[in-house]
């Protein structure tokens, strides 16, 4: 192991893992904690890296596109450093001409422009389509697979040093630094007091195994559908406040009549649910950067864009360790922008 200074982090979900790959990297004797009990965002998300249609989309961050994009560019070298594949075909918004236009329109507003699918390429490409919608599509929004991505972060982690420990973090221990990386668990409050800030967000997801094969990920009115080697996945509820994960088929009908507005033939399919808590701050965007206690650094909070926003996360986390610059957004990430009154 390194002679770097010592840094557990606690959480192996995408933030905790990605983190710990970049301070291995930096040179540190990194230990990743996770006694992997429940089940985790990271693993149960869809794995969109879409900055635009998350902007045009979610009031939360609807003035972060630069941010967004960022993180964004730091994908290709990460998954090339870890060898995780990132399908970079992009993303349709499909749906009315209407809502097409409205999204156009946001589209506009951001600087950005998406190109009009022809009915007989949206058919190509996306098998199934109702007859009647259009399509808008944006290159700059890619996919990855959470479940595969995990494992390949790991074993680069731990080609790269890291050691792994199935422990529930209590405290720093003997380490020169104590990473938080625990999602939406507030189980070290006592270690990391800006936790309280974070509220959660429980996300339902429906999939169907063996639908997949890649391809642009569809963005429709209500719900979006992605296909890749796991299978077809429709998502999300967005349930604030909601911190368990319980299967509601109640909440999920929506999503699953969204969704065969889009593809009929998905009417009645047979999906699996699964659900997965996101942390949130108050603004939308992770803390990510020095606590108020000495020695600990939080990673948390990237709300429903951890898979996104983790290398940008990951830059900020190893530059507290080893005093290097942090970039020109680590102070949108910093965690004592809430005290300071800095944040929206
Ligand atoms: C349905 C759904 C769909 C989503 N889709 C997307 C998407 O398309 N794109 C995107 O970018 N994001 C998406 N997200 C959001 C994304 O999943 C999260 O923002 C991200 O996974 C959070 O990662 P994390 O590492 O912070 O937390 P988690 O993945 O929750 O990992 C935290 C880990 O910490 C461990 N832990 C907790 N306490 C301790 C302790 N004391 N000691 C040691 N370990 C501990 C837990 O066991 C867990 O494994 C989605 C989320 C959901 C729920």
């Amino acid at each position: 192991m390194s002679k770097g200074p010592k840094v557990i982090v606690a959480g192996a979900g995408a933030l905790g893992l990605v983190s710990a790959l970049a301070l291995a990297d930096a040179g540190c004797a990194v230990t990743v904690c996770d006694p992997a009990k429940g089940p985790q965002a990271s693993a149960v998300a869809a794995g969109m890296l879409a900055p635009v249609f998350e902007a045009a989309l979610d009031a939360e961050t609807a003035g972060d596109l630069d941010l967004l994009l960022a993180a964004r560019n730091l994908w290709p070298g990460l998954a090339a450093r870890a060898g995780i594949t990132v399908d970079r075909s992009g993303t349709a918004a499909v749906g009315s001409e209407a809502w097409l236009a409205d999204i156009r329109a946001r589209l506009a507003r951001m600087g950005m422009r998406g190109a009009d699918v022809p009915r007989g390429m949206l058919e190509d490409l996306a098998p199934g389509i109702s007859p009647g919608l259009e399509a808008v599509l944006v290159r700059e929004d890619w996919r990855l697979e959470p479940r595969p991505a995990l494992t390949a972060l790991r074993a680069a982690a731990e080609a790269a040093g890291v050691q792994f420990r199935p422990w529930t973090v209590s405290g720093r221990g003997g380490a020169d630094w104590l990473v938080v990386a625990t999602g939406a668990d507030p189980g070290l409050l006592p270690e990391a007091p800006e936790l309280s800030g974070l509220s959660p967000i429980k996300g339902q997801i429906l999939r169907l195994d063996g639908a997949g094969g890649g391809g642009f990920s569809l963005r429709g009115e209500g719900c979006y559908v992605v296909r890749g080697a796991q299978g077809l996945a429709i998502g999300a509820t967005m349930e604030v406040g909601h911190s368990d994960t319980e299967i509601d088929l109640i909440t999920l009908a929506p999503l699953a009549a969204a969704a065969a507005r889009l593809l009929p033939g998905l009417a009645g399919a047979a999906f699996d649910a699964f659900a997965g808590v996101r942390a949130a701050t108050a603004d939308g965007l992770p803390m990510a950067g020095f606590s108020a206690m000495p020695g600990v650094i939080l990673a948390v909070g990237a709300r429903r864009n951890g898979w996104l926003l983790a290398p940008l996360v990951a830059q900020v986390v190893a530059a507290c360790v080893t005093g290097a610059d942090s970039g020109p957004y680590a102070r949108r990430f910093d965690p004592g922008r809430f005290e300071s009154g800095e944040a929206a």
